[in-house]
C-alpha cells in the first residue's frame, strides 16, 4: 500500500492572508520522503520550515497542492480524519519539550498508544523499552516537573515512536540542549530507522545535517536538495 513511501508532498503551497499582505509560507514544494529516510532540512528563520513539517503531519492544511502520509491522501481530510492521522501515523518532536504536567514520564509515553488498539501491558512494556532506549529509564515514574530539560526531551522522542509512526518530524529538538545531550537526541532519531520510521529533521546545525541520508535547504518557502553541498 505504501510501496516504500513514508510521506510526500506534491506541488505544495502554503499562503497567509495578513493585514501586511500575502505571506507564501511554502512555494510549490516537491518531496519525497521515503520508508527508513533521515532527512535534514536547513534555512533561515522565517523560510518556511515548520510550516512544511506541520503540512506534512497534518497539523496545517496546505493551499494548494497534495499531501500524502503512509500511502493515504490527508490534505482534504476533515478535521477528524487529520486528527487521526496525527495520532496513528506522525510523531512529532518539538524545540521545546511539550509534555503532560500532570502526568510521569511512562503515562506520556503511552498517551499516544490510547488512540490505537493495543493491549495495556504491551504499551506500557513498549514505553519502558523506549525510555530505556533513550536513556531514561531510570525517570520512567518522575514527573515531568523533576526531569532536566534533556531528559524531558528524551521522553519526547520515545513518546513520538510509541505508535510506530510512519515519519517522525522534529523540528529543532535539539535547540536548547548541551553538546552532549545534542548528539544523544541526533543518535537517538537516527536510530529509528531500525524502527521502521521515516525522519525528518529541521536543525541548524551543520554536524547535525551532514549526518542525514539527504540534506535540503529551505528559502523563501522553496526547498533545494543538497544545496547545502560546496
Ligand atoms: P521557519 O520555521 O523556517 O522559521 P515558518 O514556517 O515558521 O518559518 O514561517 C514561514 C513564514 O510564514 C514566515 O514569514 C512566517 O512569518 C509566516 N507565518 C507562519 N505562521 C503564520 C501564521 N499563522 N500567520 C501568518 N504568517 C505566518
Ligand atoms: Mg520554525
Amino acid at each position: 500500500m505504501n510501496n516504500g513511501t513514508a510521506a510526500a508532498l506534491h506541488g505544495v503551497s502554503k499562503t497567509y492572508q495578513t493585514r501586511g499582505g500575502t505571506i507564501m509560507a511554502l512555494d510549490g514544494i516537491d518531496l519525497d520522503v521515503r520508508a527508513n529516510d533521515y532527512i535534514a532540512i536547513m534555512g533561515p528563520s522565517g523560510s518556511g520550515k515548520s510550516t512544511l513539517l506541520n503540512v506534512l503531519g497534518g497539523i496545517d492544511r496546505p493551499t494548494a497542492g497534495e499531501v500524502h502520509v503512509n500511502g493515504a491522501r490527508i490534505d482534504a481530510l476533515s478535521e477528524r480524519g487529520l486528527l487521526d492521522v496525527r495520532r496513528r501515523k506522525v510523531g512529532f518532536v518539538f524545540q521545546e519539550a511539550r509534555l503532560m504536567l500532570s502526568l510521569t514520564a511512562i503515562e506520556n509515553v503511552m498517551l499516544p498508544t490510547a488512540f490505537v488498539r493495543t493491549d495495556r501491558a504491551d504499551a506500557r512494556a513498549r514505553a519502558l523499552a523506549l525510555l530505556d532506549k533513550a536513556g531514561v529509564g531510570g525517570r520512567a515514574d518522575h514527573m515531568v516537573h523533576e526531569l532536566s530539560g534533556g531528559e524531558a526531551q528524551r521522553v519526547c522522542i520515545a513518546r513520538a515512536l510509541a505508535a510506530r509512526p510512519a515519519i517522525v518530524l522534529a523540528d529543532e529538538p535539539t535547540g536548547n540542549l548541551d553538546h552532549k545531550t545534542r548528539l544523544d537526541i541526533v543518535g537517538l532519531l537516527e536510530d529509528l530507522r531500525g524502527e521502521g520510521s521515516a525522519v525528518v529533521i529541521v536543525t541548524h546545525d551543520p554536524e547535525i545535517a551532514a549526518r542525514a541520508d539527504r540534506r535540503f535547504a529551505m528559502r523563501d518557502g522553496r526547498l533545494f536538495e543538497d544545496a547545502l553541498r560546496h
